[in-house]
C-alpha cells in the first residue's frame, strides 16, 4: 500500500450498520485496499443487546436514534417512534433477529423495473454465502457464510397452536421462510447464535477488523459529503466537536440507512434543488428522488387474546413465528403477514393487560403502495429529519390491512388455540363494521421497523442510484444500503440487504458477480 496520509482510504464507507459491515468485511478481504468504516455510535457495550429476550428494552437507549413521525392522518394523526440502531452493528444491535429474505418476485420486480442483476436467482448465491444455516447446507442454504442461522428448538406452546391453527385453516407447513416456498406455517429463523443475539458486527466486522487496512472510525457523525465539481472527494466529520475530513479514491459509500443516507446527500446539497433552497441550502446536484419513495411495513398490535392458563416467557425474543398467506396463487408475493407474539402488545391507545395473562397475533400487509418522503427540517444537521412514510394513504393499503385483521381472528378464533383463548381482547366485539374496524387499524398501527426506499435504485429520471448502485450524475459515489430498494420485499428486509451488500462489495471490487443461481 505504501505510505498514505492517516485520512485517505481507497473506499470510505459511511454507517456500520446491517450493510455497512458486510461492506467493510468483503472489501478489506483484498489486502491491497484501504477501507475507511465511519459510525455515528459507539461500540456495542450495552449489555441488553446480547439478551434476545430484551430487545424492546433497547427502543428509546444511548444506542436508538429514536426517530419520530410526522403525525400520519391515515393513522388517526398519530406520531410513531421510529428506532434506528446508532451504534456499531447499525439496526442489528436493536432488531427483532427475524431472518426472511423476500419472495422471488420482490426480486424480480426490481429487475423489470430495470435493475439488472438484482433479481432473486442472482441474489440467492449471496444469501447462500452469508450465512452459516443451523439445519445445514442445501440448494437454498449455506454452511460456511459469517453470520450464523438457527431455528427454535424449543418453541413455545403458544407459537407451536398458532401453526397448528394456520394449518386449519389453509396455510400449508413449510420447512422454513428461506426456501422453496414462503408462504405457510413454520418458525422463524434467528440470528441468535449460543443463546446471544448476533449483530452484523459480531458476524462480519468484528472479525475483520484484524487486519490493518480496514480502519474503524466510530463515534464520527458525517455530516456533509466534500463535492470538487461531479466528483466526490470525501467527507466531513465531527467527532468530539472537532471536524475531520477524509477521503476515498474509488468510491465514497453510503451505508447510513434509509433514515441516514438520504439525510447526509440533502445536507450535502444533493436533491431536489427547489426544496434544498428553502431551507437555505444551495443544490449542488439537483437530484429530485432524494428522499422520496419512503415506505415501511405496518404491523397492528393487535389482535390480542386473554390466555386460560398463564402464558409461559419465550426462550428466544417473543416472536417466533412469521405466518405468511397469500392471496393470488403461489408464484405471487404473499400479501398477508400475521405474527404469534407471546405477550400482550398494542399501542399507546390502548392499556396491555400484564405479561402472562395474554398472547397476540400481530398482522400486517406486505406490499405497501402509500409512498411518503424523508426531508430535511432545517439545514442545521443536528436537527432531525422531517419523516412522513404517509401511512394508509391508499385505499388497497387501508383494504389490505382489513384482510388481514380478518387472517388473524380467523387463525386466532381457530380450534388449535381453543386450550389457550379463553377471550378476543382486541378489537373485541364491538369491532363488527368496517369503519369501526378501520377505526381500530388506525388506532393500533405501528411500524414494522422495515423502512425502505429513500434512494431508490433504478433507471429512470428519479431513480437517486443506477444499477452499480452508483449516484447518478456523479462520481465516486455509491449508495448501498435499505434506502436503494425500489420496492419492498415481503418479509423483514434484512436479509435482503445483507445479499445487496454482499453482491455490491463484488461489483465494487471490480470481481465478477457470483453466477447466478439456476
Ligand atoms: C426495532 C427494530 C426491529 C427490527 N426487526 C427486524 C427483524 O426482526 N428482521 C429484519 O430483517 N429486520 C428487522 N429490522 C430492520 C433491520 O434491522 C434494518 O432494516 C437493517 O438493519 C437496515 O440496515 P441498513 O444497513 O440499511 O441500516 P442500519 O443497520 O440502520 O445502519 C445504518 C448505520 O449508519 C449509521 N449512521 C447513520 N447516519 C450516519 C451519519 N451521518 N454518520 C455516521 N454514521 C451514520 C447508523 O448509526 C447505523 O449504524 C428491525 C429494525 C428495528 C429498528
Amino acid at each position: 500500500m505504501g505510505a498514505q496520509p492517516d485520512n485517505w482510504f481507497d473506499f470510505l464507507i459511511i454507517g456500520s450498520g446491517a450493510a455497512g459491515c458486510v461492506l467493510a468485511a468483503r472489501l478489506s478481504e483484498d489486502p491491497s485496499l484501504r477501507v475507511g468504516l465511519v459510525e455515528a455510535g459507539g461500540a456495542a457495550t450495552n449489555p441488553l443487546i446480547a439478551d434476545p429476550a430484551r430487545w424492546p428494552a433497547l427502543q428509546g437507549s444511548d444506542i436508538d436514534w429514536a426517530y419520530r413521525t410526522v403525525p400520519q392522518r391515515g393513522t388517526a394523526n398519530r406520531v410513531h417512534d421510529w428506532p434506528r440502531g446508532r451504534v456499531v452493528g447499525g439496526s442489528t444491535a436493536l432488531n427483532a433477529m427475524a431472518h426472511v429474505r423476500g419472495h422471488p418476485a420482490d426480486f424480480d420486480r426490481w429487475v423489470a423495473e430495470g435493475c439488472t442483476g438484482w433479481g432473486y436467482r442472482d441474489l440467492l448465491p449471496y444469501f447462500i454465502r452469508s450465512e452459516t444455516y443451523g439445519p445445514g447446507a442445501s440448494e437454498y442454504h449455506g454452511d460456511s457464510g459469517p453470520l450464523y442461522l438457527m431455528r427454535p428448538s424449543d418453541p413455545h406452546p403458544v407459537t407451536v397452536a398458532f401453526m397448528e391453527a394456520g394449518q386449519e385453516i389453509g396455510a400449508p407447513a413449510i420447512d422454513d421462510h428461506n426456501g422453496a416456498r414462503l408462504a405457510g406455517a413454520t418458525l422463524n429463523t434467528l440470528t441468535i447464535r449460543n443463546g446471544r443475539r448476533q449483530t452484523l458486527a459480531d458476524a462480519y466486522l468484528t472479525p475483520a477488523l484484524q487486519r490493518t487496512n480496514l480502519q474503524l472510525h466510530a463515534e464520527c457523525h458525517a455530516v456533509a459529503l466534500r463535492l470538487e465539481g461531479i466528483r466526490c472527494r470525501g467527507v466531513r466529520l465531527q467527532a468530539q466537536g472537532k471536524n475531520i475530513e477524509l477521503f476515498a479514491e474509488r468510491g465514497i459509500i453510503l451505508a447510513a440507512g434509509t433514515i441516514g443516507s438520504p439525510t447526509l446527500l440533502l445536507h450535502s446539497g444533493i436533491g431536489p434543488a427547489d426544496e434544498l433552497r428553502t431551507i437555505g441550502i444551495s443544490a449542488r446536484h439537483d437530484l429530485p428522488g432524494v428522499g422520496r419513495n419512503l415506505h415501511d411495513h405496518l404491523l397492528a398490535g393487535g389482535n390480542v387474546y386473554r390466555a386460560r392458563r398463564p402464558v409461559p416467557a419465550s426462550k428466544y425474543q417473543h416472536s417466533e413465528s412469521l405466518m405468511y398467506i397469500e392471496a393470488g396463487g403461489s408464484s405471487a408475493a404473499p400479501e398477508i403477514v400475521v405474527a404469534c407474539v407471546v405477550l400482550p402488545v398494542t399501542t399507546e391507545q390502548f392499556v396491555p393487560p400484564p405479561p402472562g395473562s395474554a398472547y397476540t397475533l400481530m398482522f400486517g400487509f406486505t406490499h405497501p403502495r402509500s409512498r411518503g418522503a424523508v426531508r430535511l427540517a432545517s439545514a442545521d444537521e443536528r436537527v432531525p429529519p422531517l419523516i412522513d412514510p404517509n401511512y394508509l394513504a391508499e385505499s388497497y393499503d387501508r383494504e389490505t390491512y382489513l384482510a388481514a385483521l380478518e387472517a388473524a381472528q380467523a387463525i386466532g378464533g381457530a380450534p388449535a388455540l381453543a386450550g389457550w383463548r379463553a377471550e378476543e381482547l382486541l378489537p373485541g366485539p364491538a369491532a363488527t363494521g368496517k369503519a369501526e374496524r378501520l377505526a381500530f387499524l388506525q388506532k393500533v398501527a405501528f411500524t414494522h421497523h422495515h423502512p425502505v426506499g429513500t434512494c431508490r435504485m433504478g433507471v429512470d429520471s428519479r431513480a437517486v442510484v443506477d444499477p452499480n448502485l452508483a449516484v447518478r450524475g456523479l462520481e465516486n459515489l455509491y449508495v448501498c444500503d435499505a434506502s436503494v430498494f425500489p420496492s419492498i420485499t415481503t418479509g423483514p428486509v434484512n436479509a435482503a440487504v445483507i445479499a445487496l451488500a454482499e453482491r455490491a462489495s463484488d461489483l465494487l471490487r471490480g470481481r465478477r458477480p457470483l453466477a447466478p443461481a439456476r
